[in-house]
């Protein structure tokens, strides 16, 4: 069975296309604007022009014929509505032409089903850090449960503000990494974990206030953060009883969360998996897998509208 996916919820415009267990394709064009964060329109527009060219790519890369796809996948949230009504059009007009079923995918539980495929973890945690979610998510009870998440703005957004308003390159993530290697003092910021959620709104404003050499701010910044990422994964391991950490997200590309992911499980005798990039960043392989998933379960979507808050523990796991 071949599905082709669809990914549009922020800055990625992406067609991914999964033959079984197989990543056959997996194309994207970001949006990168010149300054300042995402501008959800103009961010849409990028993804109406580049829409078409993706496709192209993808079904060149992946050496079949369009006529063979079996099932179109999309990005039903959550995400920026603009953009997400661009995901939407797109696959309800291929799948009508092509005359297949179509399927709504949640986004964030796309990011744990590839992470489960790639690294064969049974039933992990996730720690999902990317720009603009920040969740510890796992199955319970039959969903994907959160167990904490941010309660303003996602890890990434939080780096990224950082970065700009102290005349860093966007995206600033690896720019604070580089920056922080060479930091030797710790500075005090406001550790803010409240019952198993995260907040960043504090610590942003403390560290553009200090008066302190920008290494050491970076440093302290991420030493910060990445603690309170650490503790509340560690909490909802200990919660659930789950043996298997995933990270994922953007986020997931900085080795000192990852060290300190490896160092948390190894105490606790549990596994630790990392995601290849490719799949640990917004991509529309993931939402092709999820899709087949879904679908092979006997998931429908008859309702095809975007879900701008389409919340991880909304979708019944119906697979396996
Ligand atoms: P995503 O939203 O999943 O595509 O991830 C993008 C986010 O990841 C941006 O906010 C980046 O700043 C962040 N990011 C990328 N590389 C790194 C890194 N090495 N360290 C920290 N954050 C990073
Ligand atoms: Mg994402």
């Amino acid at each position: 069975m071949i599905c082709l996916g669809i990914e549009s919820t922020a800055h990625t415009f992406g067609i991914g296309i999964v033959q079984n267990k197989t990543v056959i394709a997996n194309e994207k064009k970001s949006y990168q604007p010149e300054k300042g964060g995402l501008h959800p329109r103009k961010t849409a527009e990028h993804h109406a022009e580049v829409c078409g060219e993706v496709l192209e790519k993808a079904i060149n890369k992946s050496g079949i014929r369009i006529e063979e796809i079996d099932l179109i996948a999309f990005s039903q949230g959550p995400g920026l509505p603009p953009c997400l009504k661009i995901g939407a059009v797109f696959a309800r007009t291929l799948a009508k032409k092509l005359g297949k079923p179509l399927i709504g995918v949640n986004h964030c539980v796309a990011h744990l089903e590839i992470g489960k495929l790639f690294t064969n973890a049974k039933d992990p945690v996730l720690l999902y850090a990317s720009g603009a979610n920040t969740q510890v998510i796992a199955l319970e009870s039959g969903k994907y449960r959160v167990f904490g998440e941010t309660i303003d703005v996602g890890v990434g957004n939080m780096l990224d503000t950082f970065g700009r308003n102290k005349g860093l390159s966007f995206p600033a993530g690896p720019e604070i990494e580089r920056l922080a290697k060479k930091g030797e003092k710790y500075v005090e910021l406001p550790y803010t974990v409240k019952g198993m959620d995260l907040a960043f709104g504090g610590i942003l404003t403390q560290a553009e206030r200090v008066k302190e050499k920008m290494e050491n701010v970076c440093h302290s910044l991420q030493e910060t953060v990445f603690a309170m990422l650490i503790e509340v994964s560690e909490r909802a391991m200990s919660h659930t009883q789950k043996k298997e950490l995933i990270l994922g997200g953007g986020v997931a590309a900085n080795k000192r969360l990852n060290d300190m992911c490896k160092i948390m499980c190894e105490e606790r005798g549990a596994k630790f998996y990392t995601v290849p990039k490719q799949y640990c960043v917004d991509n529309a392989a993931m939402i092709a897998w999820t899709g087949l998933k879904m679908h092979k379960s006997g998931v429908k979507t008859p309702d095809t509208r975007i879900i701008r808050n389409y919340r991880t523990d909304m979708v019944k796991i119906t697979w396996k």
